[in-house]
């Protein structure tokens, strides 16, 4: 994180406080639950700071968008947009396309995000290049003049990939992209003026703003699934995307509003609730989890644990460099592959077998099985999709006990 920009402190005092101060009606500590869809004016067109409709603007998901753009360091000029999930953000930022541009995407992105492209967007004719972006030699030879997105997760999931975001901002500033084509007139608004430059968007939602802040490494926007660790109980489903630059904020946010995938203010203020322990949380999920990855590596009837965090990595050097510290996500092949690794997801009590992740409860699945089963096997074995590989989502109980639970689970 960049010293000197801090402007509400370091990162634990920022989750508790940026973007929320006492309700001026009542000093009430906590940013209330504005359970409203419009607000009074107090004459035509005269609205108070701006709140008109709850589409638009609402004061509860107003204080969780400031306090996500500065957990994220957007800056001065930046802004935080939530919305209803991590799918719908990334909806809103594919709406800022055009028929034809070209979206590069690292090879094992989320599912969701890959479908979103190829089966709701296909009408648009968009030309979608999937890359290992480990290898930034690939990323520069997959660019083209047309290319105006550049989407990555890191860590990725479930092969944990690291992937260096300045390295493939380097590459994306080195092209040379065609002027953009199609109709760029004022009455779009915001969407008139063409994207120059290809985007770099990089999905956090694995990392969460404790861990990396993308913005402050050159990526345009920042996407979050907050179902995860920035809700991380399990409770909600939301999304979000921070951005350093006023003028995305401005075409992002006519998006948001003229589409209208909006989160409802009890779930606005449940993140709220649930980021002032972000730091918290996430700190006891890496530690749970370099613990629970050393003691794997050294198990008999584990072929292989992948986790940023271990010597054995091969991103391990970029983790340490790129990262505050590895996260709560391991994925492990079991040896004998299906059959062992079915059977040690039955054995677990403590963990839980269920899809998503970053609750602080501990979660255990299957990819080839689960998560991941819509991708064709011969393309899982590609990518690395081993039959027993099992993917933990590591919580925040006690460490020893999750030990005692897996060591049970595999004897
Ligand atoms: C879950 C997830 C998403 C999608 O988010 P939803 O909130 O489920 O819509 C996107 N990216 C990653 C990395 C995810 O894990």
């Amino acid at each position: 994180m960049a010293e000197g920009q801090e402007p509400h402190g370091k990162f634990a005092t920022r989750c508790i406080h940026a973007g929320q101060s006492p309700d001026p009606t009542t000093g009430a500590i906590m940013t209330p639950v504005y359970m409203t869809s419009t607000f009074v004016q107090a004459s035509p067109g005269v609205f108070k700071d701006g709140y008109d409709y709850a589409r638009s603007k609402n004061p509860t998901r107003t204080a969780l968008e400031a306090n996500l753009a500065a957990l994220e360091d957007a800056g001065p000029e930046g802004a935080g947009l939530v919305f209803s999930s991590g799918l719908a953000a990334m909806d809103c930022v594919l709406h800022q396309l055009r028929a034809g541009d070209h979206v590069v995407l690292s090879d094992d992105v989320y599912g969701g995000t890959f479908r979103q492209l190829d089966k709701v967007y296909r009408h648009l004719g968009l030309d979608v290049t999937r890359v290992d972006m480990t290898n930034l030699d690939l990323v520069r030879g997959v660019m083209k003049p047309t290319t105006r997105l550049v989407w990555l997760e890191t860590p990725s999931n479930p092969m944990l990939k690291v992937i260096d975001i300045a390295g493939v901002k380097r590459v994306v500033e080195g092209a040379s992209p065609a002027p953009a084509p199609g109709v760029r007139s004022a009455e779009l608004g915001p969407l008139g003026a063409p994207i120059e430059k290809p985007l770099l968007l990089v999905d956090n939602t694995f990392a969460s703003p404790y861990l990396q802040n993308p913005l402050t490494q050159g990526a345009d926007i920042v996407l979050h699934s907050c179902t995860k660790y920035i809700g991380g109980h399990s409770d909600l489903v939301a999304g979000a995307l921070v951005t350093r630059s006023a003028a995305l904020a401005e075409r992002l946010r006519y998006v948001q509003n003229a589409v209208g995938a909006v989160p409802g203010a009890m779930d606005c203020f449940m993140m709220l609730r649930s980021t002032k322990t972000l730091h918290v949380r996430m700190q006891r999920h890496c530690d749970n989890a370099m613990g629970i990855a050393q003691w794997l590596e050294k198990h008999p009837r584990i072929e292989k644990v992948i986790y940023p965090g271990l010597a054995s990595h091969p991103q391990h050097a970029l983790a340490a460099r790129q990262m505050r510290a590895f996260g709560g996500m391991i994925s492990v092949v079991v040896k004998g592959g299906l059959a062992p690794s079915r059977r040690m997801l039955e054995r677990v009590r403590l963990f839980s077998l269920a899809e998503s992740l970053g609750g602080v409860e501990s979660l255990i699945e299957h990819p080839a099985i689960m998560t991941h089963a819509s991708i064709p096997a011969e393309a899982r074995r590609v990518l690395g999709i081993d039959d027993g590989l099992v993917r933990l989502s590591v919580g925040i109980e006690d460490a020893g006990d999750l030990v005692a639970d897996l060591e049970r689970a595999l004897s």
